[in-house]
């Protein structure tokens, strides 16, 4: 019998009018003869809703605590669907992350998934049971529970899948697909009906949230196939695998952005070797992701260096680069927290030259100037004042041909 994976998100289960239309769906999908394993997420606005009471009775985050109150709100929405699909004659059990034994680092907050033991899981389906697993949370080595990050039902959903052998990872969420760029920003935005793994990984971890990209590392890593597909209407979404039918390739697959960037720079520091370890050796010790990074030498022996992290890791960055800053001896940090990046991703950039000079042409026409620029193979990404980010997501979406419309423009012949 096939065994499927399904997730839905939050505004896919926001109330208990949502919570039975979710069980009808489940019920329905049951009685074409899979077994079915469910990921939820918390109700929409719900993990929001905890986090401010949270900081509400307390300033400092005690990462351990947060974990324990955010990781509740998915315990209602999985006792409910089970009750739902109960009442609906429908076999149904649920799980909480400890229960399965999801079993995680002891990284609260952005814990990754080490080790997933499905016998109970197995056993129930066995029984013709819906399994019913929250999402977003997992159980350290010593017990404690943990939490995914934010959007981490994907991760919950697509490591399952990957655990049990699942034929497919169902994705159910408020869009009907992956679109060439977030479909609220760019509303001539188009689905796409495939996208590789690899360029959804870029997307995803440029901002796309429609992914958590720890779900699609995961998808990458275990060969899971991927569909997102709406909760609310039917059709038939966007797949995501390794290989996608050529003739739908487009040269460039989508824009993506994250308006919550901010920048640090650290000057006058001596221009010796060592000096960048030194300086981001802290900031990885206290699990902070650096993304652009640019440097400048200066005339006179000392260098600048340029970086980006997260806005909600700005004051933890800055008071370890301050720390830093002393005991190197530099100039100044300075600190910006009104960055935001666009990035361009399609493996298109493999064969055809010109995408960066395009891409910097567009933003140079509308007035917008770039500070940090990044690349990998398929992907180039730039940091700008977040005032401009709408202007510059949807001017680059127009230059690309991405804009709906018939003649979108396809790979042609490559360059060499
Ligand atoms: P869920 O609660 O179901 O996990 P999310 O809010 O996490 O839903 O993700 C869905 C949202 O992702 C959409 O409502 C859309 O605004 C946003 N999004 C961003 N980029 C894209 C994209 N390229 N394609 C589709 N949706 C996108
Ligand atoms: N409820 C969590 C969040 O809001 C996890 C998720 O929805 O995927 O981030
Ligand atoms: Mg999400």
């Amino acid at each position: 019998m096939a065994l499927i994976v399904e997730k839905f998100g939050g505004t896919s289960v926001g109330d208990v009018d949502r919570i039975n239309a979710v069980a009808d769906q489940v019920a329905h999908t049951k009685t074409s003869g899979v077994q079915l394993v469910v990921v939820l997420s918390a109700m929409a606005g719900e993990t929001n809703r905890l986090l401010d009471l949270g900081a509400r009775v307390s300033p400092a985050s005690e990462h351990r605590e947060i974990d324990v109150l955010i990781s509740t709100g998915e315990q209602v929405t999985i006792a409910l669907l089970a009750l739902a699909l109960e009442a609906r004659g429908v076999r149904a059990r649920s799980y909480t992350g400890d229960q399965v034994r999801i079993v995680t680092d002891n990284v609260h907050g952005k814990a990754r998934i080490l080790d997933i033991e499905t016998h109970r899981i197995e056993a129930d389906l066995a029984e013709d049971r819906v399994v019913i697993v929250a999402g977003f949370q997992g159980q350290d080595l010593e017990g404690n529970i943990t939490t995914l990050g934010r959007g981490g039902s994907d991760t919950t959903a697509v490591a399952l899948a990957a655990a049990l052998n699942a034929g497919e990872c169902r994705i159910f969420t408020d869009v009907d697909g992956v679109y060439t760029a977030d479909p609220r920003v760019v509303p001539n935005a188009r689905r796409l009906s495939q996208i590789t793994t690899e360029e959804m990984l870029e997307l995803a971890s440029v901002g796309a949230k429609v992914l958590q990209t720890r779900a699609v590392e995961f998808a990458g890593k275990y060969g899971v196939t991927i569909r997102v597909l709406s909760s609310f209407e039917e059709g038939p979404g966007t797949l995501i695998s390794q290989e996608i039918d050529e003739m739908e390739q487009p040269l460039i697959s989508g824009i993506a952005y994250n308006g919550d960037e901010a920048k640090l720079t650290i000057t006058g520091v001596p221009d010796e070797p060592g000096v960048a370890s030194r300086i981001f050796g802290p900031l990885s010790d206290a699990h902070i992701n650096v993304d652009m990074i640019i440097q400048n030498v200066t005339g006179d022996d000392t260098t600048d260096l340029t970086f980006t992290v997260h806005r909600n890791e700005f004051a933890k960055a800055k008071e370890i680069l301050d720390a830093t800053a002393q005991v190197l001896g530099a100039s100044e940090v300075i600190g910006d927290q009104t960055l935001a990046k666009v990035s361009v991703v399609g493996v298109g950039m493999r064969s055809h030259a010109g995408i960066a000079a395009r891409m910097f042409k567009t933003l140079a026409d509308e007035g917008i100037n770039i500070q940090l620029i990044s690349t990998s193979e398929i992907k180039i990404s730039v940091g700008i004042a977040d005032r401009y980010l709408e202007l510059a997501v949807r001017s680059l979406h127009r230059v690309f041909g991405l804009d709906e419309s018939p003649e979108h423009e396809m790979l042609g012949p490559a360059v060499d």
